[in-house]
């Protein structure tokens, strides 16, 4: 590979502010600027200056077509190209490229997911530019990146309700900090987002129709050598990976993602790359193309870069961590604990903020990442439950714990630490341990939440995120403006809310069975273990007032998703039933029986040779291979019935709940009878590359 020059490629497809500066007028790019951090309304002439210095700026770099690229309901973007040409009357073209092109587009939205919505409202939607997140250039095409509304305005997509999101949370966390004496611009979110992927060479994959189909793997026995060994984690890694990552780091710089860390991760095949924090819909953005680049990259280099949640079952599967802060545009850190016991009475408010909207809205972060894929990782030993609690390590947890004791807090080496604002203790920057199994944890200046599925887009937990902190913190701001004595209705308030949210925190093994029972017997924690038992209550009422209140969605907005979300499940886990039974009837079960004609035919001409042959082999793997088949008939005819029942309900709910109680369950029976027909079967007659083939390919 090439030598690259990084700060030279770095951006170098980005519109981003160092073009915008060197092309745009003093004035121009002033008011753009302002639009970007203050969300000041963008005036016409400006978009129309920008739009002409983004389209040269575009072909200039080989651009020949424009598109909005957004983020619809499906999990993954969309763009329909325009090209920027339009007929001269010397019948030649000339490239254009308009301020209301750059602002809003029409796209068709009745293929899109709507849940509904469409019903009520006009088939066509609109796109806005989302000025805050850079255009760039993908394939020939500038991309701008667009929110995605109906014609009335209600949102049909994922960054929408973001930007709504981060609004709220903006509003609130100024209100506090105001009483704290501090008047800033904005608050924003950022997130810096870990992604876990699989590599496989292309021509196994290619080989096996439940990868292409579904993007896991429905069948297939354990191979001698998984995971056990761990020699794979932060292992060297191999020419053929680090030739991808190579490409994909230089394909990521030059879109101005800041790609920072890359390893080798538990599983054989599996990796990770994580970026540099930034703005949450930046972020999300960014994620959306890694994820997008990943999987072209892989192809580049003769291999299938898999996404799911669980490719491979008795494997590690892959998810994503979303690290999460608040920072204000003077650059401090709001989950940063402070140097001065004042500053440290903000961060733990902040703090108990985080704390209170994760305990009193747990069921909506867990749905909020809740797909027939990440079911599969969830509570399955390898990720988080499917219960939410929060980690704090001990240091945090001794401070919390004092300040609802009213005890003086004694630090780490025992001296008794310096006491600020009535009680509320100073402590030392760096205490945070770590603990992998907690599915939200507190890592030092930010929130860890690793519920994440590795495909899902990570604006959803963050919309839910921020919308919580953001009602909580209201509700603070609403008391202590109108307290008498600021610090001490402030720690009273800090007392009160540990008091009565304490039961979120837990320190402990997150993957231990007695875990389960301590949550949800104990302390009440809610366990929604699969999507079909979460995404109903995205309707409770609790959550539907704060969503609302907290202007992030509007009953209609909420209802749709819901249902667009479950309809993503059943349909997902539909095609992975359909998947099995035309893999089992077409290939299983025809391999089996070629293979069990061999052993008859083996064993009758061995007989017929001589006598004395007993052929143990052959008769007792003919017997269990035989009975098998008929378990695999049984169970896929079983299958099918459950698949064709679906069909009888009219209610999403119902049927989400008929997926998860007799497919999903029928799909898990077929699978152990065709796995253990692969340990009995020649390869020879194997008709699809094993687990061993797939996990060592590349
Ligand atoms: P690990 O969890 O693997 O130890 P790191 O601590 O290196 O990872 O960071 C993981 C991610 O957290 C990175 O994407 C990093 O940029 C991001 N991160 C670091 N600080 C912050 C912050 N204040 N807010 C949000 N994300 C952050
Ligand atoms: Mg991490």
């Amino acid at each position: 590979m090439e030598k690259q020059n990084v700060p030279e490629i770095f951006g170098s497809l980005v519109f981003d502010d160092r073009v915008m500066r060197a092309r745009l007028s003093d004035k121009i790019y002033k008011s753009l600027r302002k639009t970007i951090d203050e969300n000041v309304k963008l005036d016409d002439d400006v978009a129309e200056a920008v739009a002409v210095e983004m389209r040269d700026w575009a072909i200039e770099n080989g651009a020949t077509h424009f598109t909005h690229w957004f983020q619809p309901l499906t999990g993954v973007t969309a763009e329909k190209h325009d090209s920027f040409i339009t007929p001269s009357p010397d019948g030649g073209v000339l490239m254009e490229f308009s301020g209301k092109e750059l602002i809003k587009g029409e796209p068709d939205a009745s293929s899109f997911p709507s849940g509904g919505l469409r019903a009520t409202f006009e088939a066509r939607g609109y796109t806005a530019w989302d000025p805050t997140s850079y255009a760039f250039i993908k394939d020939h095409t500038l991309c701008i990146p667009t929110a995605f509304c109906s014609y009335s305005g209600e949102a049909l997509d994922k960054k929408t309700p973001l930007l709504r999101s981060m609004q709220a949370l903006d509003r609130e966390a100024k209100r506090v900090l105001k009483l704290f004496g501090k008047e800033v611009k904005y608050v924003r979110t950022s997130v810096g987002p870990e992604q876990e992927y699989f590599l496989i060479d292309k021509e196994v994959f290619d080989k096996r129709p439940d990868l292409i189909y579904t993007g896991r793997t429905l069948f297939g026995a354990m191979p001698p050598k998984g995971q056990e060994l761990d020699d794979h984690y932060f292992g060297v890694i191999k020419p053929r990976v680090t030739e991808f990552m190579e490409d994909l780091n230089n394909e990521l710089w030059k879109l101005g993602i800041l790609a920072k860390t890359e390893h080798n991760e538990v599983a054989p095949a599996q990796h990770e790359l994580a970026p540099i924090f930034s703005t949450t819909n930046v972020a999300t953005d960014n994620n959306q193309l890694t994820m997008e680049i990943m999987q072209k990259v892989a192809r580049k280099h003769g291999m299938v870069c898999l996404l799911h949640e669980k490719p491979f079952a008795g494997v590690n599967g892959s998810g994503k961590h979303n690290n999460w802060s608040m920072a204000t545009d003077t650059g401090v850190n709001l989950l940063s604990p402070g140097d001065t016991p004042y500053e440290n009475a903000q961060f733990l408010l902040f703090l108990t903020a985080v704390i209170e909207a994760v305990d009193e809205y747990q069921d909506l972060l867990r749905l909020s990442v809740a797909t027939a894929g990440n079911d599969h990782r969830l509570g399955a030993n390898e990720a988080p439950p499917a219960i939410i609690s929060i980690f704090l390590g001990d240091e945090l947890s001794a401070i919390l714990e004092a300040i609802k004791e009213d005890k003086p807090y004694v630090g780490a080496e025992k001296v008794q630490m310096k006491l600020g604002v009535h009680s509320i203790p100073r402590f030392s920057k760096d205490s945070t341990d770590r603990n992998r199994t907690s599915p939200f944890a507190f890592t030092g200046n930010k929130f860890e939440f690793r519920s994440l599925g590795s495909a899902n887009s990570i604006a959803c937990c963050n919309i839910m995120l921020n919308a919580a902190v953001a009602d909580t913190l209201k509700k603070y701001a609403d008391e202590l403006e109108k307290a008498e004595d600021f610090e001490t209705s402030l720690h009273e308030l800090i007392k009160r809310v540990i008091i009565k949210h304490e039961r979120i925190l837990f320190n402990g093994n997150g993957y231990g069975e007695e875990w389960v029972k301590e949550a949800v017997e104990v302390r009440g924690l809610s366990n929604l273990r699969t999507t079909a038992d979460a995404m109903p209550h995205l309707l409770d009422k609790k959550n539907m007032d704060m969503l609302i209140g907290e202007k992030v969605f509007t009953e209609a907005e909420i209802q749709s998703r819901c249902e667009i979300m479950l309809e993503n499940y059943c349909k997902t886990v539909n095609i992975e039933g359909h998947t099995m039974v035309e893999m089992v009837r077409k290939d299983y079960l025809p391999a089996i029986e070629g293979y069990l004609y061999s052993l008859a035919k083996t064993t009758s001409l061995m007989k017929s040779v001589s006598d004395k042959v007993k052929c143990n082999y052959e008769v007792s793997t003919m017997e269990r291979l035989s009975e098998l088949t008929d378990y695999i008939l049984e169970s896929v005819e079983k299958l099918e019935a459950s698949l064709e029942d679906l069909k009888s309900y009219d209610d999403i709910i119902k049927t989400s709940e008929a997926v998860r109680d007799k497919v999903l369950p029928d799909m898990e029976k077929l699978r152990g009878y065709v796995d253990e027909a692969e340990m009995l079967t020649s390869e020879r007659y194997w008709p699809f590359p094993s687990y061993g083939k797939l996990l060592f390919s590349v």
